[in-house]
């Protein structure tokens, strides 16, 4: 988008036929978005609709989004769990992700762009260079807590891994003899049965 160009945009919320918003392949989360989240008391409300995504390759990186759920009007398409079908809006709207306050402008760092063009708030709303300035202002806020979200979940994860390997090899070390027994039988118990399964497999292939 270029510096001379004309950015407005008003959300037309219930009323939007697209929700291009909602069925964007990802919604975004920031660990920005989480503080607001604590701060405010909605943490417990909206944390059970965040996932954390894992890298799939080299070139992926950790993030945060929000679940997702088929549309009941159209199972093959995605929405973000949060979408409210029937009411055709967002049952978190009163704080909504940054990445959703800002959509569909976006700021990569360098230059502001449009990510859908299929919003049709674009266009609407109030022409005006503070009305702009502010719209700029907030993707370039989600530009940095993307980036440092982005930069500091690797780390955050790896920590928790290790807290999580930690406090497992403590408990271990902390089982009575008649518990360690106990499990000792469990797993004994388990190996039992795979090498039961295995072996049946391996019946009936023959
Ligand atoms: S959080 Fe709300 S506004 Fe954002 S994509 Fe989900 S339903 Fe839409």
């Amino acid at each position: 988008m270029s510096e001379k160009s004309k950015y407005s945009f008003k959300c037309l919320e219930q009323k939007c036929e697209t929700k291009a918003c909602h069925i964007r392949p990802k919604v975004l989360v920031t660990i920005g978005d989480l503080n607001r989240w604590m701060t405010q008391g909605y943490i417990m409300n909206i944390l059970p609709g965040i996932t954390i995504h894992m890298p799939g390759s080299e070139e992926d990186t950790f993030y945060f989004e929000t679940a997702r759920k088929p549309l009941e009007a159209d199972s093959e398409v995605s929405a973000c769990i949060f979408y409210n079908e029937q009411a055709n809006g967002c049952e978190i709207r009163y704080s909504r992700p940054i990445s959703c306050q800002t959509f569909p402008l976006e700021f990569n760092g360098e230059k502001y762009h449009l990510s859908s063009k299929d919003c049709p708030g674009v266009g609407e709303g109030e022409v005006s260079k503070e009305a702009l300035q502010e719209s700029r202002d907030l993707a370039e806020k989600e530009f940095r807590e993307r980036t440092e979200t982005t930069a500091a979940l690797p780390a955050i994860y790896s920590v928790m891994m290790n807290q999580i390997v930690r406090q497992s090899a403590e408990a271990m070390q902390n089982l009575s003899d008649e518990d360690r027994k106990k499990m000792d039988e469990i797993l004994a118990k388990s190996s039992e049965d795979s090498t039961t399964d295995e072996d049946a497999t391996e019946d009936q292939s023959e």
